[in-house]
């Protein structure tokens, strides 16, 4: 599962997701990403690139669920074709294990990285479009079916004609707005009605979310907007840092030329944008601590925010997005970049005001314009990530209807792609790992009996959501397609429609913690701290994750390790500090705390020596969640697979003893080309460790895999077992 942060208070995860689909402004959806990473406990607000690298750490989240483990037989995956069997396992287990799959699957020109994770995104782009085809040439269907939205969707977006015709006309009436505003009331104004609209024009925002300290109810948030990158970026940037800022001023000069500015006013308007975003940007918490959800939740009355900020105009902001009028409680995220956020729409010139919207409204819509915008938009993504080539028109329809009808796709895709009966093997299955932690919770040495007792029953009180929820949201029906508007007007009018239902369903109603907080055809898995919950998607349930062609050893290796790695993140640094019902509440005695925290430092320790690139370490302390997350979950599913082994041994195949494959399947997960620039993306701005070192940082942490490969004092990747982080 960046450039995380923002504002803002917990919301609920769906919420998010919903407010997500129907905002189409892209600075905004950042806002509500922030939001929702809030409830992963990365942090707050988040910013637009950071859109996309969430999407990817997310799915680097996901977790794969075996479809028929339960009823495997014994047979092996391939694992010889993908070693390299001139290194020895103990001093570089990742190249030993898939040194050859790395060598022989070069990077396909569409991504920045390869490995399972994009296999399954691309299977899912081909599905996904013969859902799409059976509509794509059916203009009959009844105004507001399912048929017809979906179908309206891929007609207005493959009509590069007429939207190549149309330019950024579709934007210009908004950009005349902004150019007319004379007085800074009017900017101020302004920027709150086109936010209503789904431009990012205000540097802060109020959105639905949850009261982290009582997960049963709901509550607005509040907080800054315009950083659209961590706040290294702007304080203290690294020379790939450094190297992304230019990349984004480049393209917001470019931008700003491409709807009718001269150079030297592009490039007066880029810096002036650029100004505010630095400032705000600067106050930001940085990467670690907007972690830690005790520094990132300020729960206070409507009438304090107004008296904190006074500099900001919360009333008409409310009214303008046609927020209720009875909001009693807001939380604020950050305090210090909302107070920024007051100072500078009061000191800035309205022209630089001028600039910094007019940049916002051209972001905030463009991959709906003429071809020119969206290349230059990939332009950026090929800087910062190192693609190669932008995706056929046809797969980015798939991406922009997948975003916006993903209710409406997923019940297709279910119906399609996942069978009832799948749903309860993989139930089974989580099932299997939920015993195997428990079994590790009992033998545990290092925690009293009261806090063991709480961390039991928190255990048992996950919810399990697999393949796709229970209950459908059923908020697509407010997402009406008109084909005789233009794609910007539609979506102007989604995002109003929408946000007024958003609050119809949730506001003052009752919180239901089963939520899924992911459509079923999402490549990804994740634990929801404040719903207590873990999600498996159908996507992710299915080769090559999971392999039925494979034994129950390289499938627990494969995907128990990474229903372990999400079971594992109610209980790492950020999740232990919720209880079993999801609130922010301590239930940890000091004692076994002050343990905890040791245990899990020599994890942050040791991933701060691991070196990505030349002069580019792990964050050890920004990664420790994830980290934690791998080493609990390979822990609980060997224990699970060792459960296994009890009842239905497995003998030894193609020279593999059934615990190598458990290994060998969990390196293959993990196996991924990648290009240095997203590589050095990674390092930078996500949580999680990049691929290599979750496998040749996180093993050496493994005592059964040193019992499985025979690893020796004399290998390179041995630590003494005193020195190995044990946690759960
Ligand atoms: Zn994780």
């Amino acid at each position: 599962m960046s450039e995380y942060q923002w504002l803002t208070c917990i919301i609920i995860f769906k919420i998010c997701k919903i407010s997500f689909k129907i905002c189409k402004n892209k600075q905004k959806r950042h806002h509500i990403l922030g939001i929702l990473e809030n409830l992963f406990n990365f942090a707050k607000f988040k910013t637009k690139n950071i859109l996309k690298k969430i999407k990817t750490v997310m799915k680097k989240l996901m977790i794969i669920v075996a479809l028929a483990l339960v009823s495997m037989a014994g047979v092996a995956q391939n694992f010889r074709a993908n070693l390299d069997e001139s290194v020895k396992p103990g001093d570089d287990f990742w190249q030993y294990a898939v040194g050859s799959w790395l060598k022989n699957n070069p990077i396909d020109k569409e991504y920045p990285m390869n490995g399972a994770f994009v296999d399954l995104m691309k299977q899912n782009e081909l599905r996904i479009n013969a859902l799409i085809m059976k509509y794509a040439n059916e203009k009959n269907l009844p105004q507001g079916s399912d048929g017809q939205k979906i179908g309206a969707l891929y007609r207005l977006y493959m009509d590069s004609v007429s939207r190549n015709k149309l330019g950024y006309e579709p934007i210009l009436p908004y950009l005349k707005q902004v150019r007319e505003i004379n007085t800074r009331e009017e900017a101020l104004k302004l920027m709150a009605a086109f936010d209503a609209k789904g431009f990012n024009t205000a540097p802060y925002g109020i959105s639905l979310s949850l009261n982290p300290f009582n997960s049963s109810e709901y509550m607005m948030s509040a907080g800054h907007g315009g950083a659209t990158m961590a706040q290294e970026y702007y304080a203290d940037p690294n020379e790939q840092q450094k190297a992304e800022v230019a990349a984004k001023k480049s393209l917001y000069k470019d931008l700003l030329k491409m709807v009718g500015n001269s150079d030297a006013d592009a490039e007066r308007m880029m810096e002036a944008t650029w100004a505010i975003e630095h400032r705000i940007g600067v106050k930001t918490l940085n990467q670690v601590d907007r972690r830690d959800p005790m520094k990132t939740n300020h729960i206070m009355s409507w009438e304090q925010l107004l008296q904190d900020f006074k500099g900001i105009d919360w009333v008409g902001y409310r009214d303008a997005l046609n927020y209720p009028k009875d909001i009693d409680q807001v939380n604020v995220s950050q305090l210090e970049p909302l107070h920024e956020v007051e100072a500078l729409l009061a000191e800035t010139s309205v022209e630089d005001l001028k600039a910094y919207m007019e940049l916002r409204v051209v972001r905030a819509y463009n991959e709906y314009l003429s071809d020119d915008f969206t290349d230059r938009e990939f332009e950026y993504k090929k800087a910062i990530s190192g693609v190669q080539q932008q995706k056929p028109r046809w797969k980015r329809a798939v991406a922009e209807i997948d975003d916006n009808l993903e209710e409406t796709i997923g019940k297709l895709y279910v119906a399609e792609y996942f069978p009832e009966t799948s749903k309860q093997r993989v139930y089974r299955l989580v099932k299997d790992l939920q015993q195997a932690f428990e079994d590790r919770l009992k033998e545990n040495t290092w925690m009293s009996d009261s806090t063991k007792t709480k961390a039991l029953e928190k255990l048992h009180a996950m919810y399990i959501n697999v393949g796709y929820p229970n209950k459908w949201e059923d908020m697509e029906k407010f997402i009406d397609i008109r084909e005789d508007q233009n794609l910007v007007e539609n979506f102007i009018r989604i995002t109003l429609e929408s946000r007024a239902a958003l609050i119809r369903k949730y506001w003052h109603k009752p919180v239901d913690k089963t939520i899924m907080p992911f459509s079923p055809q999402t490549v990804n898995a994740c634990y929801v701290p404040m719903f207590n919950s873990i999600n498996f998607p159908a996507a992710i349930l299915q080769p090559p994750f999971f392999d039925p062609e494979s034994d129950y050893a390289a499938n627990y290796g494969a995907v128990g390790a990474v229903i372990g790695h999400e079971m594992s993140h109610g209980f790492d640094d950020e999740g232990c500090q919720y209880d079993k019902e999801g609130n922010l509440k301590n239930w940890w005695s000091t004692e076994d705390k002050a343990k905890y925290d040791e245990r899990t430092k020599v994890l942050a320790d040791w991933f701060s020596k691991q070196e990505a690139l030349p002069g580019l370490f792990v964050n050890g302390q920004k990664t420790l969640g994830e980290n934690i997350g791998d080493n609990g979950g390979i822990q609980v599913a060997y224990r699970a697979f060792e459960n296994r082994m009890k009842q239905e041994s497995l003998s030894t195949v193609d020279g593999f003893t059934p615990a190598q494959r458990f290994f060998l399947a969990y390196a293959r997960v993990w196996a991924s080309n990648i290009t240095p620039e997203f590589l050095a993306r990674a390092v930078n701005s996500d949580v999680h460790s990049p691929h290599i070192f979750r496998v040749n940082a996180a093993l050496p942490m493994i005592d059964s895999w040193y019992d499985a490969f025979n690893i020796q004092p004399s290998d390179k990747m041995f630590i003494p077992k005193e020195k190995r982080a044990l946690v759960w």
